[in-house]
């Protein structure tokens, strides 16, 4: 029987309730905006949560009020036996949603394995629908293979909402506006567009390579007539529905319309390190603490400690502000 504890606050009044995970650090993908052409170098076996490392952790945290987790990667489709470890997980009391942020390509292969593992939502990452574009952009021909596993996921009904998310970038994502809203028009998959930040691998990142949200929702717009939709509390996304019902489509504005007032998020990466913002520039160690023997009272002060300095705030944009050491590929969205 899993003990119930005290919910998990941060030193700023915010109750912590949606956990991500990223279960690799490893992709099959090399997104210009992420990651180097040659990738990165990967984490060593040995230097990754096992499957019960992990399930320790997210059980403990649901025990602390955590409802929601999300897994990602890299590319958690790359992980072996990841179903497993689904199973695993979805199996905790008391955890309500557990979702995959995944890049679609081994989806079409894995998809029914998750749902029976017991998968409730996911999102899929495609940034153009274009197959010229999305290898440019990718460095992998793969859009029609991605197209598939979002079909194949799409067959079960029981996997709603779908989303689609398209890394919005300038002087690349506006010719995409309406092809993808067109997308999420036809096929009811909500499409957001994520503003670019900066956690790439090549530490390139300037302001001006923002393509703002709302530049967006007004090439669309103009198009499609959209109406804004009442935020959800703790939602990163700013959701609209096409004036004539024909779907929704999402803007995630981190950089131009920050939204962590009621930021109710905390990461887990895959070499068991926890960081309270995406872009904290310190992580806690929970794996080193795991494999010294601590018990789960020992974990939840450690977890509580970390929580309660997790940031106000990103400081992107302001003078003086750090880009994290660790790239998105190692933190997983
Ligand atoms: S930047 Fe940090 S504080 Fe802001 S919403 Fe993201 S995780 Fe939360």
């Amino acid at each position: 029987m899993v003990k119930s504890r005290e919910p998990l606050v941060d030193g700023h009044g915010r109750e912590i309730g949606d956990l991500r995970v990223s279960v690799t650090d490893r992709c099959n993908f090399r997104c210009q905006y992420c990651m180097p052409a040659d990738g990165l170098k990967w984490l060593e076996r040995e230097e990754i949560l096992t499957f019960e490392e992990i399930e320790r952790i997210v059980a403990l945290l649901v025990s602390m009020g955590v409802s929601d987790v999300r897994l990602t990667g890299g590319e958690p489709l790359v992980r072996r036996d990841f179903p497993k470890l689904v199973a695993r997980l979805a199996a905790i009391p008391g955890l309500i949603d557990l979702s995959l942020t995944t890049n679609g390509y081994l989806l079409e292969r894995d998809a029914d394995a998750l749902v029976e593992a017991g998968i409730g939502r996911v999102n899929v990452s495609i940034d153009s629908l274009q197959r010229d574009r999305f290898f440019q952009l990718t460095r992998r021909d793969s859009l029609d293979q991605v197209l598939r596993g979002l079909a194949a996921i799409g067959r079960h009904e029981s996997i709603r909402p779908i989303k689609v998310n398209a890394v919005a970038l300038r002087d690349f994502s506006e010719q995409e506006a309406v092809p993808f809203a067109e997308f999420a028009r036809d096929t009811g998959y909500q499409v957001r567009f994520i503003e670019f930040m900066p956690l790439d691998g090549d530490h390139a990142w300037t302001p001006d390579d923002v393509l703002p949200g709302d530049a967006l929702r007004e090439i669309i717009h103009a198009v499609h007539p959209l109406e804004p939709l009442p935020r959800e509390p703790s939602s990163t996304a700013r959701v609209f529905r096409f004036a004539d019902g024909q779907g929704e489509i999402g803007f995630i504005n981190p950089v131009s319309e920050p939204f962590c007032d009621d930021c109710n998020r905390i990461r887990l990466t895959a070499d068991g390190q926890l960081r309270t913002c995406l872009f904290s520039l310190g992580e806690t160690d929970l794996r080193g603490a795991l494999r010294s023997g601590i018990d789960d009272d020992g974990l939840e002060s450690l977890v509580r400690e970390a929580v309660w300095r997790k940031e106000l705030k990103h400081r992107v944009g302001d003078p003086g502000f750090q880009q994290p050491a660790r790239t998105m590929s190692a933190i997983g969205g």
